[in-house]
């Protein structure tokens, strides 16, 4: 069944909003096949964020990135991936929709939370790069 990977960024975790966040996915239905606190590496970032490469906030983006501890974890569920990105919210918390994650949790696009996959494809790289050791059933 469909997977995605999903973050709680050092903000939100740093906030206090791991158990809120968790809910929200569990309680949509979501089974949570893997969860852990990582402090990622900026050879982990860069791999994560390898499209933003080019950016100019590419750096405070991993400085943000680097903050704190990230909760990293895995659903699994019919359309995870989609449904997981509409329950997140728009990139930027000035546009996303009311009850998704974003908009009412943040309002800064360099403090937006939260992390979901993008495709099925991404979903698959980023859960081997965030859990290396594999994920036990
Ligand atoms: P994510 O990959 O975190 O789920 P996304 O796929 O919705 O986000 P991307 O365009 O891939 O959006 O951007 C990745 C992350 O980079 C954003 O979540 C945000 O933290 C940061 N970011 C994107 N655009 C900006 C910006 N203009 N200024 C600062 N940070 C940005």
């Amino acid at each position: 069944e469909e997977r995605s990977f999903i973050a709680v960024k050092p903000d939100g975790v740093q906030r206090g909003l791991v158990g809120e966040i968790l809910r929200r996915f569990e309680t949509r239905g979501f089974k949570i096949l893997a969860l852990q606190l990582v402090h990622p590496s900026k050879e982990l970032l860069s791999e994560h964020y390898s499209d933003l490469a080019g950016k100019a906030f590419f750096p405070s983006l991993l400085a943000y990135m680097q903050s704190g501890p990230v909760a990293a974890f895995v659903i699994q569920g019919k359309g995870a991936v989609k449904i997981g990105r509409v329950m997140l919210g728009a990139t930027n918390p000035q546009d996303s929709a009311p009850g998704t994650i974003r908009a009412d949790f943040a309002l800064d696009i360099g403090k937006n939370v939260c992390h979901g996959s993008d495709s099925v494809e991404a979903a698959e790289r980023e859960i081997g790069l965030w859990f290396p050791q594999g994920l036990k059933s």
